[in-house]
């Protein structure tokens, strides 16, 4: 469904993605992992079009949205659920939502996406009882359910989601989780990032690791698990980290 072929994106002159390349094919959900400043963010903000790459290409589809307006891809079929939930604060909960599905609200009109927000409401029931509370007043982990909610509002083909663990209790973390493998269930392709690992890695297909703008790891959700490096840079394992465990499958 996405393929990145080759990507390089700058700030100025200092390049953070160095030659990218990536699928993720339909239906499935793929975890990328890596540490802070890899260029998680700036991938996403990459395929989402808010920063245009160098060189290589993106395609959705087998069609090219390499410098397609994040508008533009937002129509194509790519939500982004950006890092810090980034919720309108001064808004509603439930205009938060209707912004959500702002793109489609004419071609699908109102009963549709009505319909939608009671969906939304049904896999997070604490927004059905805020829904008229400001978004800025709800707490972080209300605010993260929002922010998923106004993503799935845009019935993506797919969900890009930028460390949506960050900051939760366990407990949220693994509701929040396991509802993009409901998601899944229904058909929606989710791309995820996070340094959560072990959580992304628990609900993932396949995964990559990014270190310095590369991709270093590639594999199955169950061979990135099992394998050394990543489990003593990311999973928290203290012994038995050999040097020589790097390298691309
Ligand atoms: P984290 O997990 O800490 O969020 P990340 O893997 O998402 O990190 P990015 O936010 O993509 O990493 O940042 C990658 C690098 O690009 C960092 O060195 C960062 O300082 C730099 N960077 C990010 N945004 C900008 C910007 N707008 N201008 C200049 N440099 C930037």
């Amino acid at each position: 469904m996405l393929e990145l072929r080759e990507v390089s994106t700058c700030y100025g002159n200092i390049q953070v993605l160095r030659g990218i390349s990536l699928n993720v094919n339909a239906g499935e959900i793929v975890a990328l992992i890596g540490a802070n400043g890899a260029g998680k963010t700036t991938l996403l903000n990459t395929i989402s079009g808010l920063v245009p790459p160098k060189s290589g290409q993106i395609l959705l589809g087998g069609v090219s949205i390499t410098r397609n307006s994040p508008s533009r891809i937002v129509h194509r079929g790519i939500s982004h659920v950006p890092e810090r939930r980034q919720v309108f604060g001064a808004l509603s909960v439930q205009d938060n939502l209707l912004l959500g599905a702002y793109h489609r609200y004419r071609q699908d009109g109102r009963k549709n996406v009505m319909a939608d927000i009671e969906q939304v409401y049904e896999i997070f029931p604490v927004l059905q009882q805020r829904s008229g509370q400001a978004a800025g007043t709800l707490s972080g982990g209300e605010q993260q359910m929002l922010a998923v909610g106004r993503g799935i509002m845009a019935r993506p083909l797919l969900l890009m989601l930028d460390e949506p663990s960050l900051g939760l209790a366990p407990m949220l973390v693994r509701e929040i989780f396991r509802v993009f493998t409901m998601l899944r269930e229904q058909g929606t392709t989710v791309l995820i990032v996070e340094q959560n690992a072990r959580a992304a890695l628990n609900i993932a297909d396949r995964g990559y690791v990014l270190e310095r703008g590369r991709i270093v790891i590639e594999g199955t959700a169950e061979e990135l698990a099992s394998d050394e490096q990543v489990q003593y840079a990311y999973l928290g394992r203290r012994n038995g980290y050999r040097n020589d465990a790097k390298g691309k499958r």
